[in-house]
């Protein structure tokens, strides 16, 4: 089997990953592993923008008291304090990296308004804010000497010695087995929406962070809080396209089928409610009208602000036939982010020595319950940055580590049918209604599809079928966690207990 040394090694390339790699290289050697393109990321998709109390009129306190709002109690205020009070210089490292941001008339920069936002404080490039940050954190990883990245690098295993993590393993076509050893070990693998059936992130969203730093004892914690973004365009050509809250932000309102804007009737912060409650909401009215979707109504508002603002949103709509000024966009909830992961301190740090996580994959105690719109593109640096700040002091000798065994997997064509099943059954018994008795149901049918996949497994890779595996570990934590919480709490609801 190859084997490769380094510093330092990050497994994902989203903006945790390479602001993590970015700031690690000033103190050694990084290798990057991603498992498909550099820019194949949640990252990459992020629309509205990333909150930063930078307006004249706003401050961190204020920022931070909505985040602490929106988590419902279970945030952890030295995380947040931490997040808030760096956000400013977070969105400043951006603008050196070269990041594009709109401004305003008189060149200050151009805030926007989120749901649960007390401020315009999102910071924002267009709707395709993700996008051009990740162009420009790419390009300074490539500009970089220190800085070596393996794309389509499927990172399996952790490597273990002495209860350290001491690096990971990662399979290269027409390569094979790779193990990457390393001082300090950084998971930034992103989100696990591919275990609904349907998400608004991309195909590299399966939760491998999660199954991977699992399987070598990290604690895991929250999986029962997965965000639905309430707007999702519902349409067979392009299902789980995102229509960013800022458009509701900018006045847009949500009706259902008879033109009712409903929202009267469940909040009386209408469509600017946070996430969970416009989701539970548009679910409810769906249940009641018998309906599979309901409208976003942004047709009052000038075409040339709509261009202007929603350039991406425009132009995908109009492709399959939507038009924005004229038409109602047809809306329902998806799963969209994962506020719980792999537990860690304020500085990235996992309970596994050596072992740090950063992004959507960890559980810093930022998003508590619920996570407040534009907070997580900034925990990513924020945390990321941390983490940097403390490897360089992980021992410098790594010690030698035992070759790991060859994966086995599933053949595809089995992965794929229990893939499917996986995700149906998620979204109708972990989604935002849960009852007990569904949520056990499902318990039960995922522990033997992992026996399934276990017994039936055989030599030979499949990042396809690796991938579904660790969908079954991440189902497993969700619906867990969803039976162990004995309250309904922020994104979790379970409908016996409100009995
Ligand atoms: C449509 C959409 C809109 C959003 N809008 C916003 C927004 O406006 N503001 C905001 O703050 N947040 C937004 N978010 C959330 C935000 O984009 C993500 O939470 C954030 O980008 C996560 O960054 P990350 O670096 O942790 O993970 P990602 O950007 O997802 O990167 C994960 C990386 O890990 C790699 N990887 C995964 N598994 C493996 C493996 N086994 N081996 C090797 N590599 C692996 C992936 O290929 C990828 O490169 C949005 C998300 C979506 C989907």
């Amino acid at each position: 089997m190859k084997k490769e040394q380094t510093d330092f090694l990050v497994i994902g390339s989203g903006l945790a990953g390479l602001a993590f790699a970015l700031e690690a290289s000033k103190h050694g050697k990084v290798v990057v592993l991603t498992k498909a393109g550099v820019q194949d990321s949640n990252t990459s998709w992020a629309q509205g923008g990333i909150a930063a109390a930078v307006g004249e009129s706003d401050d961190w306190r204020l920022h931070e008291e909505d985040t602490l709002i929106a988590g419902a109690g279970l945030c952890d205020p030295d995380a947040v304090r931490m997040l808030v009070q760096n956000a400013p210089q977070a969105i400043e490292w951006l603008a050196k990296l070269g990041a594009r941001f709109d401004l305003g008339a008189s060149n200050e920069l151009d805030l926007g308004r989120e749901g649960g936002h007390s401020r315009n404080r999102i910071v924002h490039h267009a709707d395709k804010t993700g996008w051009e940050v990740e162009r420009a954190v790419s390009a300074a990883v490539r500009a970089n000497p220190n800085i070596v990245v393996y794309q389509f690098c499927f990172v399996t295993d952790l490597l273990m010695s002495g209860g350290r993590c001491v690096g990971a393993t990662g399979t290269i076509p027409d390569v094979g087995q790779v193990m990457f050893t390393a001082r300090a070990t950084m998971v930034a693998t992103g989100g696990v929406g591919k275990v609904y059936d349907s998400t608004t992130n991309p195909r590299v969203a399966t939760g491998d962070g999660v199954a991977l730093a699992q399987k070598v004892g990290a604690n895991i914690a929250n999986m029962e809080f997965q965000q639905f973004h309430p707007t999702t365009l519902h349409h067979p050509q392009l299902s789980g396209f995102l229509i960013t809250e800022a458009m509701r932000g900018a006045g847009a309102t949500l009706r259902n089928h008879n033109g009712r804007r409903f929202m009267f009737d469940y909040d009386s912060r209408l469509e600017l409610a946070p996430r969970d409650v416009v989701a539970r909401s548009i679910a409810r009215e769906m249940q009641k009208l018998e309906t599979w979707c309901v409208y976003l109504d942004p047709t009052h508002l000038p075409s040339e602000l709509l261009q202007e603002e929603f350039p991406t949103i425009w132009k995908r709509l109009s492709e399959i036939g939507l038009l924005i000024d004229r038409d109602w966009i047809p809306v329902v909830p998806a799963q969209h982010y994962s506020c719980g992961g792999v537990v860690t301190d304020l500085n990235g740090r996992t309970n596994v020595p050596g072992l740090y996580a950063s992004g959507e994959v960890s559980c810093t105690g930022v998003h508590g319950a619920n996570r407040l719109a534009s907070n997580s593109l900034l925990e990513a640096i924020v945390f990321s940055f941390k983490a940097a700040e403390v490897v360089q002091a992980e021992p410098t000798e790594v010690p030698e580590v035992q070759e790991p065994k060859s994966p086995t997997c599933l053949p595809e064509n089995e992965a794929i049918l229990l893939r499917h099943a996986l995700q149906k059954l998620m979204s109708a018994q972990a989604g935002i209604f849960r009852t007990t008795a569904g949520l056990q149901e499902a318990s039960d049918k995922i522990a033997s599809a992992l026996t399934q996949y276990d017994t039936q497994a055989t030599a030979g890779f499949s990042a396809y079928s690796a991938e579904t595996r660790n969908l079954l570990i991440n189902a497993q934590l969700i619906v867990n966690g969803a039976l162990a919480r004995t309250e309904n709490v922020g994104l979790h609801y379970n409908a016996d207990l409100d009995k």
